[in-house]
Formats: structure tokens, sequence, C-alpha cells
């Protein structure tokens, strides 16, 4: 009996449900999976991953950022490298797909392959991503960084809330973090790096489709305001003469809202607000508030944040307050390489579904491994598009539909590639 999508599927099934035990809480039904970097249950699943990706007859090796890089070898001589592969770490409490299915996927599709004795002109290198969330150290997209050349020794410098630093902890893990600069790829051994990742997001679902092709991970950029009025008694200053910074950021609030809402692939929040003094019966003196804009196009989020500045402007002046503004973060979109997008867009059709293209609003180690080569991701349909959460969920088919993808892109980038 031969092994079939299904039993792929299901297989990657399997591995998520062991791999999601390696957490630092007990109860991953309530408490969800939390696991950061360099910690022991970082290493617990290293070493899962490592006896499945060994049992495919991969060679296995750990670098020194503590990713963890199987490598599926072509027969083909002088063949180049496929990177698939997503982060091993997750949020506090977060869910058993963010992440972790991007690296189990393409075992899975391994598995498949030989099954089927499908031979490739290229290798595959599945990595294990050992910090994309950035939790323990703040240290966002490490694995990535290190990977695509573009990590700073500095980094090595950052602590975690017990002030270990960044450094100590790879070391503990087996790491010498002084060789990391020998752990890059270089673009010309590269063809490309590809990532599943669950959507994070609700499109999907509502067009009751398995997988979707991202199109460009967007750009971020934050900023903190705040406003300046004056304190008051709440009972004695007439309406008509109150300076209230609160009513001055809820007219920030509502712009941002509202210009993000009427202008297409825009998304904002106002996350963050305190207010002072904060007391039931005084008029607020300062507000301070956060605003965070994201869009797959600079452009778009550039003239967004002129447009939304000059509405602050007016408004806070109309109601006698004056206000400060630091921009606090800046990140560009990164756009996904056309060719391989539409490389998965074919392999979608492939597989008998509809081709949906969406842009990814969360950031991904894509957006550091676009510094070294060309990348692109396969979305998949998460239930009400819940993520960062214990009760992050996927359908076990759409992991069959994903390698079935997965098996389409792979040969149709070996059509592409030189044969021996
Ligand atoms: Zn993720």
């Amino acid at each position: 009996m031969t092994f079939s999508l299904d039993q792929a599927g299901r297989q990657a099934w399997e591995w998520l449900e062991a791999a999601s035990t390696f957490s630092e809480t007990r109860d991953i039904a309530r408490e969800g999976v939390t696991r950061q970097c360099a910690t022991r249950e970082h290493r617990d699943v290293l070493e899962a991953l490592t006896g499945w990706m060994e049992a495919l007859g991969m060679s296995v090796r750990l670098d020194n950022a503590a990713n963890l890089i199987g490598r599926h070898a072509s027969g083909t001589p002088g063949a180049r490298t496929l990177l698939v592969g997503s982060h091993q770490d997750t949020v506090p409490n977060g869910g058993k797909y963010d992440g972790m299915m991007g690296v189990i996927l393409p075992l899975a599709l391994i598995k498949y392959l030989q099954e089927y004795d499908i031979a490739l002109p290229f290798h595959i290198d599945v990595v294990a991503f050992s910090d994309e969330e950035g939790t323990r150290f703040s240290s966002t997209l490490l694995g990535s960084k290190v990977l695509a050349g573009t990590f700073e020794p500095e980094m090595l410098k950052a602590t975690d809330d017990e002030g270990v630093t960044l450094e100590s902890a790879l070391k503990a893990f087996g790491c010498d973090p002084a060789r990391i600069p020998e752990d890059r790829y270089r673009p010309e051994e590269v063809i490309a790096f590809l990532e599943a990742h669950i959507e994070q997001g609700p499109q999907l679902e509502q067009a009751s489709l398995p997988v979707g092709v991202v199109s460009a991970i967007t750009g971020i950029e934050r900023h903190q305001i705040t406003v300046r009025g004056m304190a008051g008694h709440a009972g004695t200053v007439p309406m008509s003469l109150r300076r209230d910074a609160l009513v001055g950021a809820a007219e920030v609030i509502r712009h941002v809202d509202a210009l993000c809402k009427g202008t297409d692939d825009l998304v904002g929040v106002v996350g963050k607000i305190e207010n002072a003094p904060n007391g039931v019966n005084v008029i607020p003196q300062t507000t301070t508030l956060s605003i965070e804009l994201r869009s797959p196009r600079d452009e778009v989020r550039r003239r967004a944040r002129e447009q939304l500045l000059e509405q602050i402007r007016v408004s806070l002046e109309a109601l006698d307050l004056t206000f400060d503004h630091a921009q606090t973060y800046e990140q560009s979109a990164v756009q996904c390489s056309p060719w391989l997008t539409a490389t998965l867009e074919e392999a979608v059709k492939d597989s008998g579904i509809t081709p949906r293209v969406l842009f990814s609003g969360a950031g991904h180690d894509g957006l550091a491994m676009a510094d070294l080569c060309d990348i692109s991701m396969l979305f998949l349909r998460c239930r009400e598009g819940v993520s960062h959460h214990p009760s992050e969920a996927i359908e076990p088919e759409d992991l069959t539909a994903a390698v079935e993808v997965l098996a389409h892109a792979c040969q149709r980038l070996a059509r592409r590639q030189p044969q021996a």
C-alpha cells in the first residue's frame, strides 16, 4: 500500500500533535503552547524533529543560532537548494500551528516524494528557525537573519527577563555564537525560500479555500502621539472652556479607524493608550497613544500617514489641544517573488483548488530571507482567523491539500531547473 496524500496529511497532523507537547505549559488545550528560543522545550522539539528527519534519510545539523536544518539531498551534481521551513518558537500561550506547521509540512512532503520515487534536481533544506517571534530576547527574525547573512552581532547582547544574554543562552544550547557568520547561505546556492504558514486571518475560511498564495508581506510603521490639554476639576470647569486631552485622543482614534476603513490595503490600530492624571473627576491633561499602520504597499502606507497626521493636526487645533509626535518603527513591505508566486498559483490549480492571492498582514521569516533570495508563502486556512492563542485551529484535510500543492510546486520548480 503506497503512502497517499491523505496519509501524508494525517502524518503531518500526528507530527504536529506530538510537537505541540514540547511546551512550558502542561495543559495544551487550555493554556496553549509556549516554546521559546534556546530553552529545554526548544531542545526537546529539535530532538523529535531530528528523529523524524533522520528517519526520512535527511542529514540534520544545528547551526550556531540554534536553527535546525535537515537536508533532503538531490542526486543531481551541482544541485542548488530550495529552502523551506518556518519558526519553532511560539508566543506565550500560542497555538500548535503558527510556525511549527511550516516545519512539519515539508517533512510530510518529503515522505510523499520518497514513496513515489520523485527525484528532484535540487536539495530541499527544511529549516526550523530558532526564533521568529522574538518573545524571549526581543530578537525578532533571529534565525532567518542568520541564514540571510544580515544578523548583527549586537543582538547577542540582548537579554531575557532573567538577565540571560542571547549569547550565553546559545552557548548553553551547544552553539558557538562567534561562528554565526559562517551559517549564512550564499545567494548563488539558493533557488528560493518557501514558507507554509497559517493565514492568521479569516479570508480563506470565508472563501471556503484550504490554501492561498501570498503576494507580499506587510510593511509596518508605528507612532507615538502625546495629546496635551489642561487638567481641571471635572465639576467646576465649564464645558466650553475645557481642554480635554482624552477628547482629542478620541478624535485621533476615530481618524485612524476611518482612514483605514476607507483605504484599500491598509489596516491600522490604536492599541495602547495612557491617560493622565486618569482620575474619575479630573479633566485629562495628557493622553499618549500608539498608532500602528500596516500595508503591503509602502506608498499606500506613507500617503495614509501624511493624511492622518494632517487630520490629527486640524482636529486637535480645533479643540485647542497641542500634541507631540514621534515615529517609533518602520519596516518596509516585502514583495513575494512574482515568478515563485505564479508557480505556487499554478500548483494550487494543479491540485484542483481555485487560486487565491492575498497579502500577509503579519510579519514572517520571509522578511529577512528576502535579503538572501526570492521568497513566497503558502497560507493555510485557520479557524475564524484566530492565531497566537490556544484555540488556534486548522482542518486536518487542509494539510493534505497543502502537501499536494507543495508536491506540484516542487515538480514545477524541477522543470525550471537545469537538469544534470
Ligand atoms: Zn508565525
